[in-house]
């Protein structure tokens, strides 16, 4: 079974967001809040169906994608853009660059998809994007296949 990022995660979040002057709203808590308890990456509309639920009560569909976009440009959450899903970063401890994620491996059996870092290929990329004067705003990298699990080698 694959963990959840848990409770751990948000108070990563809730610190990472003190540390950089960050405000954390009520729904900025509240889809952390659905990031961590998360197994499988997330879509918005997803997200906003669990929101209305919560609240009993229908969520604007632009304040999600507002706060969505908050999450991926600080880093803590990956858009998956070949699935327009989202997924927690699972390395937010590390004191990187928070534009750069390391790269997802997506399963196309269960869904699920899990982020590993590779310094290799950070430093491949930015050998490349040099040497072509290419600035660098935004990276995906995206592995897809069978897990672990499911192809029973675990
Ligand atoms: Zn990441
Ligand atoms: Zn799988």
């Amino acid at each position: 079974m694959i963990a959840t990022p848990g409770l751990a995660w948000i108070s990563q979040v809730e610190s990472l967001c003190q540390g950089r002057g960050l405000q954390m709203t009520a729904l900025r808590r509240e889809i952390v809040g659905i990031f961590a308890e998360a197994d499988q990456p997330l879509g918005a509309y997803a997200i906003i169906q669990k929101l209305s639920e919560a609240q009993n009560r229908i969520v604007a569909p632009p304040t999600v994608y507002r706060t969505l976009d908050f999450l991926v440009e600080n880093g803590f959450v990956v858009k998956i853009e070949s699935r327009q899903a989202y997924i927690a970063c699972d390395h937010l401890g590390h004191d990187h660059d928070h534009h750069h994620h390391g790269i997802v491996l997506s399963c196309v059996k269960c869904g699920r998809s899990s982020e590993v870092e590779s310094a290799a290929v950070e430093k491949e990329v930015a050998t490349i994007a040099a040497g072509r004067c290419f600035k660098v705003e935004r990276k995906v990298f995206e592995i897809v296949g069978v897990c672990a699990e499911c192809s029973g080698a675990s």
